[in-house]
């Protein structure tokens, strides 16, 4: 009990540094800039910060939410990112956990780690949607690579390598699918009903939780999402940040949820 609480912080810790390295891609994948180079600096002022404005959330804490050289506000984007983030990985170590029974086994830790990846990859889709109501294809294409590197990851743990064929063929599946529906209303209303980037989440909502799966998240993203799609009647509300939520909620509680939906089918 003990050992699993250290490890769950640990890998919270780790979580809100991956948060602050996803801040990066959030600021600079839209803007076409390299993630990697220059380091962090003010977007204000252009000073380059130090190691210690970059600790996640307690610098931001101790500066106020300011620039240390110009005093600037930082957006709140930056600690709610760095937090979810953490939090996110936790949640997903604590669910995963059973699995990396001793010993603990490479093939655990990795499908641990893609696992991850992936929902950090959906975190700064949502982000970049809710800014931009658009998605950048190179981390749209990350998750859907992640999430079937993991479905493979999974496979090698488990030795059951036709897990790894299913997610690949669940992906195809929910993303053509998507595609021709989109296409379909799009000739029927004369409106572009989907964007090409919802087909790719779509592919890694299957390849995360089968086709199955992928169903019952997309009928919880679409919940979700009804009561800011009315509440902003004439603006557009951005679609990834739902699906994203619906994914990790039911990747989360898939047994309670599919418990509940038989229930409600078969009574
Ligand atoms: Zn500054």
């Amino acid at each position: 009990m003990a050992e699993t609480l250290i490890w769950t912080l640990g890998v919270f810790l780790l979580g809100l540094i991956v948060g602050s390295f996803l801040n990066v891609v959030i600021h600079r994948t839209p803007r076409g800039e390299n993630i990697a180079w220059p380091g962090s600096h003010c977007p204000k002022c252009g000073e380059s910060l130090r190691w210690h404005h970059n600790v996640p959330l307690l610098s931001w804490l101790a500066l106020g939410g300011r620039c240390a050289f110009c005093r600037e506000p930082i957006s709140k984007r930056y600690p709610l990112v760095e937090l979810l983030n953490g939090l996110i990985w936790a949640a997903l170590y604590l669910k995963l956990t059973p699995q990396f029974h001793h010993p603990i086994e490479t093939a655990g830790i990795l499908y641990f780690l893609l696992i991850a990846a992936t929902f950090s990859a959906l975190l700064a889709l949502s982000m970049i949607d809710f800014e931009y109501l658009a998605v950048p294809d190179s981390v749209n294409f990350f998750a859907l690579a992640t999430a079937l590197l993991a479905a493979a990851a999974h496979a090698w743990q488990t030795g059951e390598w036709a897990l790894a064929l299913q997610a690949l063929k669940d992906a195809a599946l929910a993303a053509g699918g998507l595609w021709l529906l989109a296409w379909f209303i799009g000739k029927a209303t004369g409106k572009e009903a989907m964007g090409g980037a919802d087909v790719i989440v779509a592919g890694t909502m299957a390849a995360l939780l089968g086709l199955p799966g992928f169903f019952v998240a997309l009928f919880i993203s679409a919940i979700l999402a009804i009561l800011p799609s009315l509440l902003a009647r004439d603006t557009m509300v951005p679609f990834v940040p739902f699906l994203a939520m619906g994914t990790l909620i039911l990747y989360l509680l898939d047994q309670p949820i599919f418990h509940l939906v038989e229930h409600l089918i078969y009574g």
